[in-house]
């Protein structure tokens, strides 16, 4: 493994190898690191030996992936998807990148280079978070608990100021990913972000969805300082980041899995939401279904 401050740029990568992955599940954490680290013993088979909702989550993350169309959208995906299985998709794999991120984090003390991220420091919740729906699902089903009614209250609460000041920058930024275009979503995003405006799942600081953030939150992160994470940031030195392959290419397969998902529950081809707006159109739905059922039990 070789790691180091790559000349000209910003950026402070990690490189292991061999690249490539076997043909074996890909699900778990652990079974890109091995491919990655060329462990000769392979991981496959401590699978076999996970709880039954792992398995499930396992064999709806190989099914997504097996058809590359699914996630472009040029193939349909046999079957819908339910909403809670892509809720417990979308939570499965943020835990395996909760644990890819810890082995990120080792790797970069052993080498002096550490992470930065603490509570409270929320610079990077001024960006325009983007979500496919089963991660928007995952958060609304966990909102809609009554232990959570206190984050879903506040955030109802922060909902309308945030949305005035959001305008329809995400539904551009929609367009762009729909369309595959890339360079023209970086300028919104960054134009968005230069705006300044708080996460409305922010609260005093704080994440208060933590729990089930998206994997967009999890994935950030600032190495030796977190000075260029905000919006505050003009754009022209970017904040630098750990590249860690094993880590950056799981994220990669997860969103496409995501993604394809998105598409098997019969949303909008490719297209994403911002997670604000995708959550509180459903948790008005859900609501007002709610109320409407309480109505006609009176
Ligand atoms: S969901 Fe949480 S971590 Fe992500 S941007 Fe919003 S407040 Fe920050």
């Amino acid at each position: 493994m070789i790691l180091g401050i790559a000349a000209g740029n910003e950026q402070i990568s990690t490189k292991f190898s061999p690249r490539g992955l076997c043909a074996h599940a890909r699900y778990t954490w652990e079974c890109l690191t091995n491919c990655h680290a060329a462990v000769q013993v392979c991981s496959y088979n401590a699978l076999m030996t996970t709880p039954a909702s792992a398995q499930r989550a396992q064999a709806l993350f190989d099914e997504l992936l097996a058809d590359p169309g699914y996630a472009s959208g040029e193939r349909r995906f046999p079957r819908r998807l339910s909403r809670d299985e892509a809720a417990d998709l979308a939570q499965g794999l943020a835990e395996q990148v909760d644990r890819g991120c810890q082995a990120r984090s080792e790797v970069a003390r052993k080498q002096s280079l550490p992470i930065v991220c603490s509570v409270g420091c929320n610079g990077c919740c001024e960006e325009l978070v983007m979500v496919y729906q089963p991660e928007a699902v995952a958060v609304t089903r966990w909102l809609m608990r009554p232990e959570n009614h206190a984050a879903r209250d506040a955030f109802l609460g922060a909902y309308a100021a945030w949305k005035a000041a959001a305008g329809n920058a995400a539904a551009q930024m929609a367009d762009c990913t729909a369309k595959g275009d890339n360079a023209a979503y970086m300028k919104l995003h960054i134009a968005q972000w230069q705006k300044r405006l708080m996460c409305a799942f922010n609260q005093g600081g704080t994440c208060s969805i933590y729990p089930v953030r998206p994997i967009a939150c999890r994935n950030a992160h600032a190495v030796e300082t977190a000075a260029f994470c905000n919006g505050a940031n003009d754009g022209s030195r970017p904040a630098q980041r750990l590249e860690f392959a094993p880590l950056d290419d799981y994220v990669n397969s997860a969103k496409k899995a995501l993604r394809a998902a998105h598409n098997s529950l019969g949303e909008p081809r490719n297209r994403p939401a911002a997670l604000c707006e995708a959550v509180f159109n459903q948790l008005r739905t859900l609501l007002d279904a709610a109320k409407k059922r309480a109505r006609r039990a009176e």
